[in-house]
């Protein structure tokens, strides 16, 4: 088997965290070749340089005579050709990076996310491409692409960028299998966990087939999900047709914390739908040199995390009175954080290369997340379309019909195509709703919302509370001001992100019991005072505390639904009122 652009990674010592990849590039005509790596990777939208990584980069021919290569800029190398038609690069990777799922090999696996790892000519991104593991004996492949008949080590890719989209694991892992709709399934757990494996298949395979219900048809042959289980690890990263989930031990052992390992999974696997399938015109063809901007992150991340708990629901995995638990402690979060009245979701998309992946202590003040503002408006996108239409039309209909409208091969969509199929589906516009709640700050009204679905909002607490703005974390036996909140009284005062808090009122305290004093025993109007340590020096700080600028709710049924409210929430969470 001959491919243009072939690659072999060489596992030999996975030990020492490194592996080496020779690239061979066959075909040059060209006095000079260039190969690059690309600056960011598929599902982050920030630069992360992985270049910095790669050392000992030589160029030679098939004869062994070396070739010249020199840097020409961070990420890019130029080869003189000499009238070469065959051209072997080799490089070698430092990978010890797990959280960022983009490369880490150890004695146990390796993980590679494509363009983290694997160099690319930049004016041959259609070349078909192959992949050779060179690896221990006793490791097996997880992976979304098809692998050579005869050969499960040998990986192919019809283009660089299907190979960027599908991550390799290579390891001891266990391996688990279920069908849907007659394709196949794999699961493959890296780290493992005392869990049960067979309840593991039976909800993952209830997940599946409730997107399955919303979407109409699996849009891949086959399907992988590869499970990172250690400490410390959290998140997950769609691609084409597989995907990268994070998570510790504990959150497979653990009952409440089973669940979000269950709308992790969901969250991918929607993906493959929403920003696989249908994607924004902005990635489509995508820039690997650099960033590139959309302004709806917030409907490719934020509707995904609106659906990942919504599905648990639906698939009986989970309990509509604790889905609507979750839902109101996120509304509290998001009213109660100052940035939802200086950033809109848009505006959150399409700075995500430069905010939402470049944490500030201030974010809380300045930005949103696409993820959290982007699932509470689609839920009220949702209840909206429910609202105008008497229930006739939900959010379901939109994502299918985003599916049917924009498939993978076309020029994607923007957002005034979005408002195009909303204005189909509903014969009703919503330019105004993108205004004030997607490209504007507007508080999301919920309580004149959820009514359509038969549910109301009730204030659990109206008693106002005594306030810093302070967000305290413990640092060892130190409590540190992680973050001052713009609407508190701290923040006119002086306190900074980093001060130590030494004492309150002349007593000390450990971080997480502060606020909680304050509330308990001091009323808005009364005066406080902080010792702070800043840079090695005592100072001292008096303010007066404010009042807290939210309470909390309880989502909860209205009491006496009509049947249209009951037929509403029934076709919302799949449940009997
Ligand atoms: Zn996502």
């Amino acid at each position: 088997m001959i491919r243009p652009i072939e690659y072999t990674v060489s596992l030999e010592a996975p030990q020492t965290q490194t592996f080496q990849i020779t690239m061979l590039v066959r075909n040059v005509a060209s006095r000079t070749l260039e190969v690059a790596l690309p600056v960011w990777r598929q599902g982050r939208y920030g630069v992360l340089n992985p270049a910095g990584s790669i050392r000992s980069v030589r160029a030679y021919t098939p004869s062994q005579r070396a070739l010249a290569i020199r840097k020409t800029d961070k990420t890019t190398w130029r080869i003189e050709a000499e009238g070469a038609p065959e051209i072997f690069i080799q490089y070698t990777v430092f990978a010890n990076s797990l959280n960022d799922r983009t490369r880490h090999v150890d004695d146990t696996h390796a993980f590679l996310s494509g363009a983290m790892v694997f160099f690319y000519v930049p004016s041959r991104r259609n070349d078909s491409l192959l992949v050779r593991l060179d690896a221990p004996a006793d490791w097996q492949v997880a992976c979304g692409l098809d692998h050579a008949e005869d050969d499960p080590l040998t990986l192919l890719a019809p283009n660089y960028d299907v190979l960027i989209d599908s991550p390799i694991e290579i390891g001891q892992h266990e391996l688990i299998t279920f069908d849907v709709a007659g394709k196949r399934h794999d699961v493959a757990v890296w780290g493992g966990a005392a869990f049960d494996a067979a309840r593991l298949e039976r909800d993952f395979m209830q997940v599946v087939q409730t997107e399955l219900k919303i979407f109409g048809s699996l849009p891949y042959d086959r399907y992988v999900f590869i499970m990172h289980v250690a400490a410390g690890l959290g998140g997950g990263t769609e691609h084409l047709n597989s995907t990268v989930i994070q998570m510790t031990p504990r959150s497979l052992e653990e009952e409440e914390q089973y669940k979000r390992v269950l709308s992790l999974a969901a969250h991918e696997m929607f993906h493959t739908w929403n920003v696989k399938r249908f994607k924004p015109s902005a990635l489509r063809d995508v820039d690997l040199t650099r960033e590139n901007y959309t302004e709806l992150l917030w409907f490719c991340e934020g509707t995904t995390s609106y659906y990942d708990t919504l599905v648990v629901v639906r698939a009986g995995l989970d309990t509509p009175a604790s889905y609507l638990r979750a839902l109101a402690e996120g509304i509290y979060q998001c009213r109660a954080r100052p940035g939802t009245r200086v950033q809109s979701p848009a505006e959150s998309s399409f700075d995500a290369w430069i905010k939402f992946n470049n944490p500030t202590p201030d974010d809380l003040n300045s930005t949103v997340s696409y993820y959290e503002s982007g699932e509470l408006v689609s839920l009220l996108l949702d209840l909206d379309i429910r609202r105008r239409t008497q229930n006739r039309v939900n959010l379901d209909h939109l994502m299918s019909a985003m599916y049917e409208a924009f498939p993978v091969s076309g020029p994607g969509y923007t957002t005034a195509d979005l408002l195009e199929v909303l204005s189909r589906l509903t014969n009703s516009r919503f330019e105004e709703f993108f205004e004030k709640y997607i490209e504007g700050t507007s508080r999301y009204p919920f309580e004149e919302f959820f009514h359509v679905v038969g549910l109301e909002m009730v204030p659990l607490q109206t008693d106002a509370r005594a306030y810093t703005g302070l967000a305290l974390q413990e640092d060892g036996a130190s409590c540190v001001v992680r973050s001052v909140l713009s609407d508190g009284p701290a923040y006119i005062a002086g306190v900074n992100s980093g001060d130590e808090v030494v004492t309150l009122n002349g007593r000390k305290f450990r971080a997480p019991d502060i606020n909680g004093h304050i509330e308990r025993t001091m009323s808005p109007g009364d005066t406080v005072w902080l010792q702070l340590l800043r840079r090695g020096r005592l100072r001292r700080v008096e303010f007066r505390l404010g009042e807290k600028p939210n309470s909390r709710w309880e989502i909860r049924k209205v009491s006496s639904p009509t049947p249209e409210q009951k037929a509403g929430y029934e076709s919302w969470l799949h449940c009997e009122f």
